[in-house]
């Protein structure tokens, strides 16, 4: 794999022997096992102009068990304050011949914009609204792990859609994977037509996406990219549209709920519910590090 820009670009077959390889690593990594050290001496780059707690560091800890060197930079303390482009930055870190840069980035498409114009391998940890596509395998992941499948699943995704790159890779890569996923959030919050162009049913209400699902994923408010007035208040939001073990009826007995990460408790997620045996949160961190190693060993460079 020469890149990993977006669930769109990645072809199921590949996508089915990404999640085989996790597995392996995430029984290694359960059993304590040495990695097998295929990128000692290779130099990964994590360039994170976004907050990240979960992605940054399941990259590196991916990385380090695979052997490799990581350099981390942040917009703070890098020359980026000093007025430095973004390409200037990128080619600079693949001048000291890095066979991978992580990149997480505000802007939609920037990801896309390195690829073009260098020859290290790019991974997208998160770029603006567009795709996260290291999460949608965690997710299609954790959900194969936990139910032995993934066709015929029924996967709600409910909240903020519109500002949701997690919502867009989920609903790319679960879909080429078999799932029946249903979105739901606010009307402020659906893009329009995104039920014709991702190919999932769209509600505006929790209630009928929630019935009979397999799994009900969680999504958090992006606070910091809703500009303008598009939701009334949280205590609103969450009287409407937060998971709750009530809402959890709906679902199917036994359903399991997820999210991304970070939890505004008691908005989008009720508290309890997240720490519930059916919670799969600590599950999809877990299943991060094993994703993320299969990610950065697949890479050519
Ligand atoms: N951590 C995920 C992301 O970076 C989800 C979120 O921030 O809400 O997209």
């Amino acid at each position: 794999m020469r890149h990993l820009l977006g669930i769109e670009e990645l072809d199921t077959d590949k996508a089915l022997a990404l999640l085989e390889r996790a597995e392996f690593h995430g029984k290694a990594a359960r059993t304590g096992e040495i990695s097998p050290g295929s990128l000692r001496g290779k130099i990964v780059v994590q360039l994170f102009f976004e907050a990240s707690t979960r992605t940054r560091a399941s990259f590196e800890a991916a990385a380090k068990r695979l052997g490799a060197d990581v350099i981390n930079l942040s917009p703070s303390s890098s020359s980026v304050t000093k007025g430095e482009t973004l390409l200037d930055t990128a080619r600079n870190l693949e001048a000291m011949k890095s066979h991978a840069m992580v990149l997480r980035h505000p802007t939609s498409g920037a990801p896309h914009f390195l690829a073009r114009h260098l020859r290290t391998s790019i991974v997208n940890a998160g770029d603006g609204t567009h795709e996260h596509p290291t999460q949608a395998l965690l997710d299609a992941f954790t959900i194969r792990q936990r139910l032995g499948r993934i066709a015929g699943v029924r996967v709600a995704i409910c909240g903020d859609i519109s500002h949701s790159r997690v919502a867009r890779s989920n609903a790319l890569l679960l879909g080429k994977l078999g799932a029946e996923v249903r979105v739901a959030g606010p009307r402020t919050l659906l893009p329009p037509r995104f039920g014709e162009a991702f190919g999932v049913r769209v509600f505006d209400r929790l209630e009928p996406a929630m019935e009979g699902a397999d799994v009900v994923m969680a999504l958090r408010i992006q606070r910091e990219r809703l500009v303008g007035s598009l939701l009334p208040s949280t205590r609103d939001y969450s009287r409407s549209f937060g998971i709750t073990r009530a809402r959890m009826r709906l679902a199917k007995p036994g359903a399991l709920v997820m999210h991304p990460g970070p939890i505004n408790r008691g908005v989008e997620l009720e508290g309890a519910l997240a720490d519930a045996p059916e919670s799969l949160v600590l599950e999809q961190v877990e299943a991060g590090v094993a994703v993320r190693a299969a990610v950065l060993e697949a890479l050519e460079s």
